[in-house]
């Protein structure tokens, strides 16, 4: 019965008496920098709604310190989503790790985001954009929490104490600009 709740909490974090996630909130700043992104065509809804909840999350956690603006026109936008096939679709199962899921791509002072869609699967679409995000924002990997080159089944990453960390450290500014969320 272990192991069949474990599942279940996997697939609904929250459930099962599973994680929570909590976000320590600070008051907002006001006319911070604005990011705009597009989301391009080629995604279905399931996968547009999971990208603009992952924008939302990023836009609770930046507290108006940096807001990320979303343009109907991928011409309006400094940064794109696309889909995109994967260089490797077929990956072995015991290589999987090894392969990206996407890829962040800085192009002057824009950019883009390929979302290798087949290489989703069974994996949180919104979790992947979050943490392709951090990228946009300039975090490089960190060695845990939703900047890790790599997260693990379970641990439920948003957007925690060591990303804002990063942030605050990036643009020299104070830690208590930003949320940030505490998993329980
Ligand atoms: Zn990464």
């Amino acid at each position: 019965m272990r192991i069949i709740a474990c599942l279940f909490a996997l697939l609904s974090l929250g459930a099962c008496g599973g994680p929570q996630r909590i976000y320590i909130t600070h008051p907002a700043s006001h006319d911070g920098e604005s990011v705009t992104l597009a989301i391009g065509d080629g995604f279905d809804l399931a996968a547009r709604a999971k990208i603009l909840r992952a924008i939302n999350e990023w836009n609770f956690a930046l507290n108006g310190v940096v807001r990320f603006e979303i343009m109907a026109n991928i011409h309006d936008a400094s940064w794109s989503f696309i889909p995109s096939s994967a260089p490797a679709p077929n990956v072995p199962a015991d290589l999987d790790d090894a392969y990206p899921l996407a890829f962040t791509m800085r192009i002057g002072s824009g950019g883009l985001v390929a979302v290798f869609t087949e290489r989703i699967e069974h994996r949180d679409l919104g979790i992947v954009v979050m943490h392709e995000l951090g990228h946009v924002l300039g975090l490089d990997h960190q060695p845990r929490g939703l900047m890790a080159l790599r997260n693990w089944p379970g641990e439920a990453p948003c957007i925690d104490l060591s990303t804002v960390t990063a942030l605050a450290s990036l643009r020299g500014i104070r830690l208590e600009l930003f949320n940030w969320c505490e998993v329980k």
